[in-house]
This record gives structure tokens, C-alpha cells and sequence, in this order.
């Protein structure tokens, strides 16, 4: 079933349709805006993003990546202890 929406100004009726971003629906009889593009979805990706990052940043810090055998002795470490190695050792 197709939405229409009625224009805030003239009341004239507009189909309602999928708006890209930088889109707005505009009245055919008057010109304004009726609908701008839902902003929320964009927030909400960069919301699912930045949790995403900070979970697998926290996981990646957690478990060792590396793992050092030398002369049988071995040694496991993970991101930061990595880095930490390799600015001790020059
Ligand atoms: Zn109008």
C-alpha cells in the first residue's frame, strides 16, 4: 500500500517514497519541504560501528596474538604488549 503525505503548508497530497541523502520531497503546488531524509539511520550505523570497534578492540587486547618461542621458552603477549616489546627492544 502506497503512504501520501499531505503537505504542512497547502495541504496538497505527495506520494511518500525513499529520500537519499541531500534529497528532500517537495510540494508540487507550493514548493516546500515536505520530507527530508530520516537521520536517525545514519546515527544508529555509527552507533553500531563505534560498539563494534570497542568490543573487538577489547577482544583483541585480550587474547595473545603473538607468541614467541625461543630456545624453548615461550612467550605469548597481545597488541600493547607487542608494541611495548618492540619500542624496548629499539
Ligand atoms: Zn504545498
Amino acid at each position: 500500500m502506497e503512504r501520501s503525505l499531505r503537505c504542512p503548508v497547502c495541504a496538497a497530497r505527495a506520494r511518500d517514497r525513499e529520500l537519499r541523502p541531500g534529497q528532500e520531497l517537495r510540494c508540487a503546488r507550493c514548493g516546500s519541504t515536505i520530507k527530508r531524509p530520516d537521520r536517525r539511520g545514519l546515527a544508529h550505523a555509527a552507533w553500531a560501528a563505534a560498539s563494534t570497534g570497542l568490543v573487538l578492540g577489547v577482544l583483541a587486547n585480550v587474547y595473545p596474538i603473538l607468541t614467541f618461542e625461543v630456545a624453548g621458552r615461550r612467550q605469548a603477549t597481545g597488541i600493547a604488549g607487542g608494541v611495548a616489546g618492540l619500542l624496548n627492544q629499539g
